[in-house]
């Protein structure tokens, strides 16, 4: 493990048993109240914001905002919120997916890309992969291209990896 990776792991609270029983929650907000691994994150996904040829930093509502504007500005690209249905107040587009009991839907501003994007999308914690196979399904609605999916954290068990791979179609996955 490199001195990053071990670093952030320390950062991070398992918190048994939340939301629900049978839940082991990976609270990120001791890394966040840390400005050195807080740094040393958002300067590691800049570096892949880089690396992919990104143009903009999509950030997932909601852990993934927190982690995604300052790379967007660390990156100096734009960051664009993608929302849970009903919060953006512009034209949208939506992609619904399941859920274990129901479905979701996530939303982004039809305006805030276009087809000359590149895309990075940023979150917490890679767990089915059902909320970034929604996002990258988004993106390429928009016209735009994906550059990849960075995540802090994947939950390998739960085989969101092989899960994203038809809609990731070559885009790296990178987890920290
Ligand atoms: P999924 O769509 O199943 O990949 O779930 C991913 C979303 O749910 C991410 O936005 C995470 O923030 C959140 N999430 C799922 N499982 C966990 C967990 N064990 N700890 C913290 N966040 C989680």
């Amino acid at each position: 493990m490199t001195d990053i990776e071990e670093l952030l792991l320390s950062r991070i609270r398992d918190v048994a048993d939340y939301p629900e029983p049978g839940v082991v929650f990976k609270d990120i907000t001791p890394l966040l109240a840390d400005p050195a691994a807080f740094t040393a994150l958002t300067d590691a996904l800049a570096r892949t914001a880089e690396r992919t040829g990104a143009t903009k930093v999509v950030g997932l509502e909601a852990r993934g905002f927190i982690l995604a504007a300052p790379v967007a500005v660390r990156a100096g690209l734009g960051f664009i919120p993608v929302r849970k249905a009903g919060k953006l107040p512009g034209a949208t587009l939506s992609q619904a997916y399941d859920l274990e009991y129901g479905s979701a839907e996530i939303e982004v501003h039809a305006e805030d890309l276009s087809g000359d994007d590149r895309v990075l999308v940023v979150d917490d914690v890679l767990a089915t992969g059902g909320t970034a196979e929604a996002s990258l399904q988004l993106i390429r609605r928009a016209g735009a291209e994906v550059a990849g999916l960075a995540v802090l954290m994947e939950l390998g068990f739960l085989g969101g990896r092989a899960r994203l791979e038809p809609a990731l179609a070559g885009a790296p996955l990178e987890a920290l």
